[in-house]
């Protein structure tokens, strides 16, 4: 009885650590956020914000894997991912802050689920609101529009059509390590899409993984990211204000 309890242990362990290994083990299809029609909220940086991204230059950004010049399409105001060129960051580090950002998915649909219009904001290089295009697009909800990637389901689905300009208003609490480099404070995070509240002040609880558990290794400021993830996402009007 003892080996048939042992076998079967080790048969369960082996099955978890398989799972652990794959991005369906982290999918959640439940609750599916209800369709709300937002209105982008087009909002001018405020007297003492940083402007990120002013659609002139790129003066505030470098490719985020080599910390060359940023390699992204300028044009009429925006900015908009060239495939392959990797991630951006901005050259600046911060810690809590309030975001403004507008982006918009490719009028031209191409791809489905994670495949169409994906891209994403990392707050310290590490934690994504995942972007998407989820317009009458099906993907898994806690990987959807507004998603704190893979940890948390948005509230609703706020996503305009292929083409449209779209806004997030962000605020965000970095976490906290101590002198030992243990997490004492877990970052927060609150998050309007299109002026519809999507994240109510949620606990992030560690790196948003594609594969696996949330990571909580030590750090300090760091820059925001921008995913390159093969689709022709536009950027424009990306402010911050430091909390
Ligand atoms: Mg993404």
């Amino acid at each position: 009885m003892k080996k048939l309890t042992l076998l079967f242990l080790s048969l369960l362990y082996m099955a978890t650590a398989f799972a652990q290994k794959e991005p369906e083990a982290t999918e959640v299809w439940e609750p599916v956020p209800k369709v709300i029609k937002g209105h982008n909220t087009t909002t001018p940086p405020p007297s003492d914000a940083i402007v990120l991204f002013d659609g002139s230059n790129f003066d505030h950004w470098m490719a985020a894997l080599d910390h060359s010049d940023a390699k992204w399409k300028l044009e009429d105001g925006h900015m908009t991912v060239v495939d392959k060129t990797g991630p951006l960051m901005t050259r600046d580090s911060f810690g809590d802050i309030q975001l403004h950002l507008e982006f918009r998915t490719p009028a031209k649909i191409e791809g489905d689920g994670q495949g169409r219009g994906n891209s994403g904001v990392f707050f310290q290089g590490r934690y994504e609101v995942q972007i998407l295009d989820n317009y009458e697009n099906k993907t898994y909800p806690n990987g959807q529009c507004g998603a704190i990637y893979k940890q948390h389901i948005p509230l609703a689905n706020a996503c305009k059509k292929p083409g449209e300009w779209q806004s997030y208003d962000i605020v965000y609490t970095a976490p906290h390590f101590n002198a030992d480099g243990i997490k004492i404070a877990s970052a927060y995070i609150t998050v309007i899409h299109n002026g519809v509240l999507i994240q109510n002040h949620v606990e992030i609880k560690g790196t948003t993984e594609y594969i696996g558990q949330p990571k909580n290794i030590a750090h300090g400021k760091d820059g925001i990211v921008l995913q390159d993830h093969g689709n022709p996402m536009s950027f424009r009007n990306i402010w911050i204000r430091e909390l």
